[in-house]
């Protein structure tokens, strides 16, 4: 199953896709989570990112399309994978079309999680973030069993310095300006679903899960 999770910064996309690899045995590609990685390694293309991450802006198109392209040839994406946080624009929804045609593939599924401002603000600056393993929490609404530690890898959790109130409202416009178009776009591809991603963490896996085999 080849799946693309879409939505605002918040709506929990990260939080499903990891109930997902445990249900369906594919992987997760979070392009956020490996430009963070990149950063981290201080590599080329982290020190390219860096700037435009800091501001809340998007990273330029043709670096994160390299990142998909290398991604899906690994023979882990044989079975079927979830993106997360990829496309972001138009742009890279085209150029993802093109990668997975090359491969003879294409979508299977495109789950739009919607959830209100008021609740994505919330979410976000609860937020706390594997240093490790990039696995997320929120410090009320999924806290870990040890404060600070992840339940996974007991790794150190940190709070993104982009989850903070500026740049997190300049991440909001820019998903309003550059990502939301992407819902019409997949609608037209009659390949959209919408989920309602307001509820318990595992509510809203189950409505991901009936939308997929509906
Ligand atoms: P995204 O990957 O879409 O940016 P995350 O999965 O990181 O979003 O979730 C954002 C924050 O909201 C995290 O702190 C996460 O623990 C929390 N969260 C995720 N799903 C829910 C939910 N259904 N209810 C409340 N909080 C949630
Ligand atoms: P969130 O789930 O909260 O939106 P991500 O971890 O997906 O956060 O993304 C963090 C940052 O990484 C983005 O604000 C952007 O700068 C960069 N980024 C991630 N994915 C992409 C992408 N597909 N295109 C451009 N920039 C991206
Ligand atoms: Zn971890």
């Amino acid at each position: 199953m080849n799946l693309i999770l879409l939505g605002p910064p918040g709506a929990g996309k990260g939080t499903q896709a990891k109930l997902l690899i445990k249900q369906y045995q594919i992987p997760q590609i979070s392009t956020g989570d490996i430009l963070r990685g990149a950063v981290k390694e201080m590599t080329p293309m982290g020190l390219k990112a860096k700037a435009y991450m800091d501001a809340g802006a998007l990273v330029p198109d043709g670096v994160v399309i390299g990142i998909i392209q290398e991604r899906l040839n690994q023979a882990d994406c044989d079975k079927g994978f979830i993106l997360d946080g990829f496309p972001r624009t138009v742009a890279q929804a085209d150029a993802l079309a093109k990668v997975l045609a090359d491969l003879g593939r294409s979508i299977d599924h495109v789950i739009s999680i919607v959830v209100d401002k008021e609740e994505l603000l919330e979410r976000i600056t609860g937020r706390r973030t594997c240093r490790n393993c990039g696995k997320g929490y929120h410090v009320t609404f999924d806290p870990p069993k040890n404060a600070g530690v992840c339940d996974d890898c007991s790794a150190e959790l940190y709070q993104r310095d982009d989850d903070r109130e500026d740049t997190m409202r300049k991440r909001l416009e820019v998903y309003e300006q550059q990502t939301s178009p992407l819902i019409a776009y997949y609608q037209r591809e009659l390949l959209l679903r919408s989920i309602q991603g307001v509820g318990s963490i595992e509510e809203i896996q189950q409505k991901i899960v009936s939308a997929l085999q509906g």
